[in-house]
């Protein structure tokens, strides 16, 4: 554990979201708690984390997460691990609730953009397709997100643009299509 690399997460606390001020101690090294000395509140090591309050291993998590990522299938994952298929899926739901927190935090604010390439995949889904549109930076290759819809219609077109936007710095955007009937 080490409080110089964490923050407290009180909202409500002066020093919350403060890296290394000296403000964060060790609670308990058994329990894994650090203590905020500003507000006087202690907090969970995994707290905003996605392994907060799972009684599993984070090795098993990050194992699991990083599969299900590459495409492998659940029942697979509940075969090997001997794992209930609703822990799965909830450890998906997590990770990517986190991941899409993170791009967020990261990504989707503003940029000097520069020229953006979009482009959409259709993908096979059980029972049906799904169209994801998607966007990158071309000069630094940074993916700027993707939406999801079951048609190809000026919705998802307008969505993703929309995502575009919120990683630019405010300036004009010239929107220019190939091909594209919606
Ligand atoms: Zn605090």
């Amino acid at each position: 554990m080490d409080p110089q690399t964490v923050f407290c997460p009180n909202s409500a606390c002066p020093a919350s979201g403060q890296v290394g001020k000296g403000n964060i101690g060790v609670q308990s090294l058994k329990e894994r708690r650090y203590k905020c000395h500003v507000c006087g509140k202690t907090f969970a090591e995994t707290k905003g984390t996605v392994f907060y309050r799972l009684r599993t291993a984070t090795d098993l998590v990050v194992v699991v997460v990083a599969l299900l990522a590459y495409g492998c299938p659940v029942q697979a994952i509940v075969m090997a691990f001997g794992l209930d298929e609703r822990t799965v899926q909830s450890w998906q739901t997590r990770s990517g609730k986190h991941c899409q927190g993170v791009h967020e935090h990261l990504v989707e604010r503003p940029h000097d953009l520069g020229q953006v390439q979009a482009d959409e995949i259709r993908a096979k889904i059980q029972g049906g397709i799904l169209w994801m549109a998607m966007a990158i930076q071309v000069q630094t290759r940074l993916w700027l997100g993707g939406v999801l819809s079951t048609s190809r219609d000026m919705q998802l077109i307008v969505a993703l643009m929309q995502k575009v936007r919120h990683s630019t710095l405010g300036r004009s955007l010239l929107f220019c299509v190939d091909g594209c009937p919606a």
